[in-house]
């Protein structure tokens, strides 16, 4: 079953909140600042700041998320197949 990888560059995110709308199963808003989360994801830190987070999905999970990427107004959502091409 292929899978993809999830890649949320959070810093850049604007917190519009169109991928929570679209996805939210796997999207949520940050009380906290306001910026939305990717759920289960694995968060790469820099000090104290999340400078991207990471999820793998499988084949069913990727149209939910590609809806999610295309609402992204500034492009901070990428998706890259198993092979490590970039999608979005
Ligand atoms: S759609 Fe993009 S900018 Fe808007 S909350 Fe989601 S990741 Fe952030």
């Amino acid at each position: 079953m292929p899978e993809f990888k999830i890649v949320h560059d959070r810093p850049n995110c604007i917190g519009c909140g169109a991928c929570a709308a679209v996805s939210p199963d796997f999207w949520e808003m940050s009380p906290t600042d306001g910026k939305s989360d990717l759920k289960g994801s694995v968060h790469k830190k820099e000090g104290d700041q999340t400078v991207e987070e990471e999820l793998k999905i499988q084949d069913p999970q990727y149209k939910p998320n590609k809806e999610a990427a295309d609402s992204c107004p500034v492009n901070v959502i990428h998706l890259f197949d198993s092979t490590g091409k970039k999608i979005i």
